[in-house]
């Protein structure tokens, strides 16, 4: 089954002959979010994709192409660079590197749009792709120039020796980071300008559409609430007390539940859920937090207007029948719980 851009649950790809069908058939079936472009685009070619993501990303694109050449710079250097580093190594490492991080990186380059979205809306250090692909940039002009001064140093003194042992290690593996870095740099800087163009024409991930991202963990927390509880589709009410977002774009929320009694149609059991969820609106961890609590509407509301209309033709008799109701009720709840859930009133709140 393909994977909804948005929520990374399933939907239906099945071909149909109207569009109007399709539009239906493309939708989550968990987080609604019309899948049409994405699907679109998932199933391009992958010409396609290499096209939006090297040569649409300008210059990024082709620099990170063009660095698999770079480090026969160093083979045409070499006189100057072999007393310091050695080329013979440093330049097939070079390049066995450098292919495998844009191999890498290419790979994961919808997962690096999801991660620069993650880091404008999520919480804690989480550097954007342009951070990433500067600082790359950076370390690239360090090691660059750390081995030039040290070439101009043995430049300058005609009796040193070549580079030795651990050093001359060390100054092999520069040689080849620094043309690794710039393709680092390059890729992360493709890969931001393919993340804006995925910003502008798809539907953004779940973790940065919180209206979104509620229904689908409210849905989950009812489904589980329900099923804790044998409650059916309309026994169950929830309202959120607390909300926070995680460092992992997930939610942590408290949610009120509201239940309706089994023993007693006018009675609601209110009970607080602790649920936090990952990014993609997944429940990781579910448990009641606090004592229960309960509240019994008022009848007229519960009964309807005819039989509110009995209760006050036969006043005394319902009034009877309440008390006798609170007593039981009373009993019932102080034996399940330690909590001592006490009644107040018919038709108020039961609080601890
Ligand atoms: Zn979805």
């Amino acid at each position: 089954m393909p994977v909804c851009v948005s929520c990374r649950g399933e939907y239906e790809a099945l071909p149909r002959e109207t569009e109007e069908v399709r539009e239906q058939v493309l939708a989550c079936t968990r987080c609604g979010q019309d899948n049409r472009r994405w699907h679109k685009w998932d199933t391009a070619s992958g010409g396609a994709h290499f096209e939006r993501f090297f040569l649409r990303s300008i210059p990024w694109g082709y620099l990170a192409l063009i660095s698999f050449l770079l480090p026969l710079l160093a083979v045409a250097a070499a006189d100057s660079i072999v007393p310091v580093a050695s080329v013979r190594i440093g330049v097939p490492l070079a390049i066995l590197l450098i292919f495998v991080n844009v191999a890498l990186l290419y790979a994961i380059k919808d997962s690096l749009w999801r991660y620069d979205v993650l880091s404008r809306v999520g919480r804690g250090f989480r550097p954007s792709l342009v951070a990433l692909g500067v600082t790359f940039f950076v370390l690239a002009l360090i090691f660059g120039l750390a081995l030039v001064f040290m070439m101009e140093a043995r430049a300058d003194d005609p009796e040193a020796r070549p580079t030795e042992g651990l050093v001359r290690v060390l100054t092999t593996i520069m040689l080849a980071l620094t043309f690794v870095n710039v393709t680092l740099s390059a890729m992360f800087l493709a890969a931001h300008d393919y993340s804006n163009w995925l910003d502008r024409e798809m539907p953004q991930p779940i973790f940065a559409q919180e209206r979104r991202l509620l229904d689908v963990i409210e849905a989950g927390v009812l489904e589980g609430i329900r099923r804790a509880t044998g409650k059916g589709d309309q026994g169950v009410t929830t309202t959120i007390v607390e909300l926070e977002r995680c460092r992992d774009g997930g939610v942590d929320l408290v949610i009120s539940a509201e239940v309706a009694s089994n023993e007693k149609e006018s009675l609601r059991k209110l009970q607080n859920w602790k649920i936090t969820t990952n990014r993609w609106g997944r429940t990781k961890k579910m448990s009641q937090e606090g004592p229960q609590q309960y509240v019994e509407l008022p009848t007229s509301d519960t009964d309807g207007a005819d039989q509110g209309e009995e209760m006050e033709d036969d006043e005394d008799h319902g009034t009877a029948e309440q008390e006798e109701a609170e007593v039981i009720w009373e009993r019932d709840y102080r034996s399940q719980s330690a909590t001592c859930v006490a009644i107040t009133s018919s038709s108020q709140h039961w609080t601890e």
